[in-house]
């Protein structure tokens, strides 16, 4: 079965597996396998597969130092756990940086949050 393709160069037709283009002589480098898609293309999938994951991880890492630096002022416990579990989540989501600091934030802010508080309650109640 013969098949024909534009050529990339003038826009003629040439016949499937023609070295050079018949009207403009520009050589035509052809896929070999047709059916077969280039192994670039299926890296590039599994590579926006891993952005779109990763891109994933960022969001969940960036909630988790929001959720550390909510923690700073209010329920610093709740808050910290929340912005500890959003950074482990972050992390192996695939953004290490950003889980990384939500967890150091979230236990930092978490620590601080609750020091404060405390202090703040013992003003109130003496
Ligand atoms: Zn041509």
């Amino acid at each position: 079965m013969q098949q024909w393709y534009q050529c990339p160069s003038c826009g003629v037709t040439v016949a499937f597996g023609a070295r050079f283009c018949g009207n403009c002589g520009a050589s035509l480098n052809w896929p070999i396998q047709q059916t077969q898609p280039p192994p670039v293309n299926q890296q590039q999938i599994q590579q926006s597969r891993s952005y779109e994951q990763q891109r994933r991880g960022t969001i969940f890492g960036a909630l988790g130092v929001v959720f550390a630096v909510l923690s700073l002022g209010f329920f610093p416990i709740i808050f910290g756990a929340v912005a500890l579990a959003f950074g482990v989540i972050g992390i192996v989501r695939g953004s290490t940086v950003l889980g990384a600091v939500a967890i150091v934030l979230g236990v930092l802010f978490a620590f601080i949050g609750a020091l404060w508080g405390a202090a703040v309650w013992s003003n109130l109640l003496a």
